[in-house]
């Protein structure tokens, strides 16, 4: 199949070799859908959750439950940026729907779930552990499990999806109470960034500032009146957003995540406030982004940028 290539026209200074990079169009364009992002619940607020394309999941908090069983049974990869319940909570569930729609003659087979050692370990002892819910790393059965564990390191990139869907992941350092990471996407108009839960972190936020960003969703969980709560739980205020994004050369699209539901319109209006070249707004639920694909001579040039 001939494989049409052209050049972005526009080449912001700080990265001038990536942008004159070509654009594979035999590449579906990279898809991700908001199905949560909220620090808490509440009517209408679900946890962090991301689809990526149709075949891969980032997080799995309770966004998960805004798909349907068919589109649950799709499902090949779930990437965990760390163990807290609002990010693995709807796993377990997951994890049965799969067990009856792909552990089944023909079917896909078992959901590869990818996260740092210690996320894993949290899984295997504290969710699937035959208490709180049965224990699908043996079940249907021990040679065939409908989940199988991953471990990945930060700085490791991964491969997932398939066929014209295949994406490069790259995981980023984070700043938390437990083990933690970020997940960064690779397309052709730049890298598609998710923090994770995290405070500010040195050497994330430098390599953020070398790499150019497409999109940054980012975790501002609490006002800024509430710094030492934040920097104890590790993650950031308004205040230490704005400070980060001075690293950020360009005008960014920036995306708030990850606000605890009773103090949302107050930190909303604190970031609204920041003076920044960037173009700073409120990730929604549902809200979805689509960018052109990196074909894998742009995904080397960046994976080489981000070293
Ligand atoms: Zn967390
Ligand atoms: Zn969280």
């Amino acid at each position: 199949m001939a494989t049409m290539m052209a050049h972005r026209s526009c080449r912001p200074e700080a990265h001038g070799d990536y942008w004159s990079m070509p654009i594979d169009f035999d590449v579906a364009p990279v898809r991700i859908r908001v199905l949560g992002c909220s620090g808490a619940i509440g009517a209408g607020q679900r946890t962090t959750a991301f689809l990526l394309d149709d075949r891969v999941l980032l997080d799995c908090g309770t966004g998960v439950g805004e798909l349907t069983v068919e589109e649950m049974a799709q499902i090949d990869d779930v990437v965990l940026t760390h163990a807290h319940l609002d990010h693995v909570q709807l796993l377990p569930m997951l994890a049965e729907v799969a067990c009856e729609t792909r552990m089944i003659p023909g079917g896909r087979g078992p959901i590869r779930v990818h996260a740092l050692p210690e996320t894993l370990e949290a899984l295997r002892s504290h969710l699937f552990n035959g208490v709180i819910w049965p224990d699908f790393l043996r079940i249907p059965s021990v040679d065939q499990p409908t989940l199988t564990l991953h471990p990945f390191a930060v700085g490791d990139t991964l491969r997932l999806g398939t066929g014209r869907a295949t994406r490069r992941l790259l995981l980023l350092p984070a700043a938390h109470a437990v083990p933690a990471c970020g997940i960064a996407v690779d397309t052709a108009e730049g890298w598609w960034v998710f923090t994770g839960d995290s405070g500010p972190h040195d050497t994330c936020w430098s390599m953020l500032a070398g790499i150019p960003i497409a999109q940054l969703v980012a975790d501002v969980s609490f006002p800024n009146e509430q710094a030492a709560l934040a920097e104890r739980a590790g993650h950031l205020i308004p205040a230490t957003l704005a400070r980060l994004l001075q690293r950020l050369p360009g005008s960014i699209p920036v995306h708030v995540s990850h606000l605890k539901t009773g103090d949302a319109d107050r930190v909303m209006t604190q970031v609204w406030s920041i003076d920044t070249p960037h173009r700073v707004s409120r990730l929604v639920r549902e809200q979805r982004f689509e960018m052109a694909a990196a074909g894998d001579a742009v995904t080397d040039a960046v994976a080489r940028a981000g070293r």
